[in-house]
């Protein structure tokens, strides 16, 4: 019987596989409904989506874009949703071995039997665990050999945004916001399943594929030139009339109209964050050139000062969490955020709760908020993103911020009582050579030389944590030649030398890095082609998983897999990620509409070489990069000027007078 638990076959298992908890779900706030809960509706029928991020369970039960699909579906009574996540290749043996399906962790039903299976891509190292999914779940892995019984695969999250490394995997993709998004999706279904299905498979993809919001790869056809570039990518009207040359972003407009989640997920088992998180505005506008997330969640809509106090009071009481992050891509440029930490701290001043701001700006207003946060807690770490090592390569890429912002910002920390500050940068940027990277054991010397010296101690400890840079679709850096994995290894040591043979500050200071290696295969795959799709397959079929986990990961496996698959085109690894594009190569994505005009991407990108910087459109007049006119959206930023009361009135007196700072950000 479809949607029948598998969960007696599961049992036996548990006890042979690692940390079996996290397989079992009925977490706080998880939702199990009947198989036929759209049944008594008008139109008789339900609409049944599995929802997966394809990692691990602990990392993927926090994931906030997973967790606020899961609570809108639910609250539709014609529709169920539930999660899976992806099996340890423990469990993976034993499942097959069995022949217990890809499952979900709600209610145990068997992945094959829902009609949507909507995957939520962060990174693209999670495309091998998408494919043994489907392989587990007796889904077909190529789009093409599917039919009526198996769900509808639909790829959604950042990596979305250029989808065609996948094309072959996925039925669909969505790229921008999810909540609206999901729910016209499940109309479309509700609509086609209602009719008795007409035109089967085939029709429900192309009403998808006709709003103009949802990618259908197998409705449009690629040429390639001679040399392997893309010729050009366009619908194939004939046979799919309709079809539309771009899919545009979904963006949600006003933050405050969708709480969620507003039941947060409470793992069982130990997940990555052991906390409640509420996004505090969505969007960013810096211009950070390097930054995928920022070009392509454009523009700012923050959440009101309200709108955040009452989905922490709410969340709180929803969960029992002790811990509350105020999460976006750059959480000190609310411009409340002075008055909603203010208001936080002093709500929550007496009880329990701890709150954080994982922000990573550079400067002093950063310190004051970080103080107002742990008004009452240990001031242990502080994390400070300036990306690049020197004052040239922070103008290429769109970083402002100057040498002294940054000492008078961990002058400002040390001084407050931190002992220990954290400096994030990027390794291989474009333009950069050997001496921007050693200008970043300069700025640590100088850090801890500052630190001694206002806090008057020794014992003060900075570390630089290097990541290696990927050039991302959609994003001025998407035409650049990436660094080589050799050649990033090669800086970074001489980086570590530089650090280490420091007689007076080199044991203050951690260094943590990442080998060139796994940023590779990360490149291949973000700007890859459909041609790429052969190679993830080849990896997966070699027994590559997790690939996001340094000890499943194998750079040999994919190089290996990715000359021999590539090899018929003539082209390679290098050609994908070392190998710079002209302005009129016909990149893989241009037919996903981000908004972002392609000629203005062009010009910041002349401007990064130029070393040319971009103000923030928030602030000053717009700059036209195409994504409010193109989309139809606007920036919406405060002040709103209301303030956050405190929750509690005692025998009607009259609420307490609060001296509120309306710094703005
Ligand atoms: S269109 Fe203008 S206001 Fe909108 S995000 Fe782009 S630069 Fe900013």
């Amino acid at each position: 019987m479809p949607g029948e638990s598998i969960f007696p076959a599961l049992e036996p298992l548990l006890e042979q596989v690692s940390k079996p908890i996290q397989y079992v779900g009925g977490e706080l706030n998880s939702t199990v409904k009947d198989w036929n809960v759209g049944a008594d509706t008008p139109a008789g029928v339900t609409v049944r989506w599995a929802l997966m991020y394809p990692d691990a369970y602990e990392v993927g039960v926090p994931n906030q874009g997973s967790m606020i699909l899961y609570e809108v579906l639910n609250e539709r009574p014609d529709t169920l949703a539930e999660r899976t996540y992806s099996v340890w290749p423990d469990m993976e043996a034993l499942m097959r071995e069995h022949e217990v399906p890809q499952f979900t962790v709600d209610a145990h039903r068997p992945l094959g039997d829902f009609d949507l299976f909507g995957l939520s891509f962060s990174t693209e190292l999670g495309y091998t665990n998408m494919l043994t999914a489907l392989d587990l779940g007796g889904i077909p892995l190529h789009a093409v050999d599917r039919d009526e019984s198996h769900p509808i695969v639909i790829a959604g999250g950042h990596a979305a945004f250029n989808p065609e490394t996948i094309a072959d995997f996925i039925d669909a993709a969505v790229v921008g916001d999810g909540e609206e998004a999901v729910l016209a999706i499940t109309d479309i279904t509700a609509a086609w399943k209602a009719e008795g299905m007409p035109g089967g498979r085939l029709e429900l993809l192309l009403r998808l594929a006709r709003t103009g919001g949802v990618y259908v790869p197998r409705f449009y056809d690629v040429s390639y030139l001679p040399d392997g570039r893309i010729q050009r990518i366009a619908p194939n009207t004939t046979d799919y009339p309709g079809v539309p040359w771009r899919i545009a972003k979904h963006t949600v407009m006003d933050l405050d109209a969708w709480p969620y989640p507003k039941q947060p997920l409470v793992p069982l088992a130990e997940s990555v964050h052991e906390r409640m998180s509420v996004e505090i505005f969505r969007g960013c506008t810096r211009g950070c050139r390097f930054c995928q997330a920022g070009m392509i969640t454009r523009p700012v809509r923050e959440r009101s000062i309200t709108g955040i106090g009452e989905m922490v009071e709410r969340g709180l009481a929803a969960t029992g969490f002790e811990e509350v992050g105020l999460l976006s891509l750059s959480s000190a440029d609310h411009s409340e955020i002075a008055a909603v930490t203010k208001g936080l701290a002093d709500r929550y001043e007496d009880s329990q709760v701890g709150l954080s701001l994982p922000s990573t700006r550079v400067d002093a207003f950063n310190i004051d908020l970080a103080n107002e946060l742990t008004r009452n807690g240990r001031r242990s770490g502080l994390t400070f993103a300036p990306e690049g090592g020197s004052e040239r390569i922070r103008k290429v890429i769109n970083k402002m911020v100057t040498e002294e912002d940054l000492i008078n910002t961990v002058a400002a920390a040390y001084g407050a009582g931190w002992r220990q500050v954290k400096l994030y940068f990027m390794c291989g940027l474009p333009t950069e050579t050997d001496e921007d990277v050693l200008q970043i054991a300069e700025l640590a010397k100088r850090v801890i030389e500052t630190g001694r010296k206002v806090s008057g101690r020794n014992d003060i400890r900075c570390t630089v944590s290097i990541g290696g840079f990927v050039p991302k679709a959609h994003t001025p850096f998407q035409w650049a030649p990436q660094l080589g994995a050799e050649e990033t290894d090669a800086r970074l040591l001489k980086l570590r030398e530089a650090i280490r043979s420091d007689r007076r500050y080199g044991s203050s200071i951690g260094f943590r890095y990442h080998d060139g290696k796994p940023g590779i295969v990360e490149g291949l795959l973000s700007r890859g082609d459909r041609r790429v799709g052969r190679v993830i397959e080849a990896v997966w079929r070699d027994g590559g998983r997790f690939d996001g986990w340094t000890e499943h990961f194998s750079y040999e496996r994919w190089m290996e897999c990715a000359a021999r698959e590539l090899a018929p085109f003539g082209i390679d690894v290098d050609w994908y990620t070392t190998r710079g594009r002209e302005e009129s190569e016909v990149l893989p994505w241009d037919h996903i509409d981000s908004g972002l005009d392609k000629e203005w991407l062009w010009q910041d990108w002349l401007d990064a070489v130029d070393e040319v910087e971009v103000e923030d459109c928030r602030w000053t007049p717009c700059f036209d990069c195409g994504v409010c006119p193109q989309l139809g959206t606007e920036i919406q930023v405060g002040p709103t000027g209301k303030t956050l009361l405190p929750l509690t009135v005692v025998g009607g007196s009259p609420l307490r007078e609060r001296a509120h700072d309306h710094a703005s950000a």
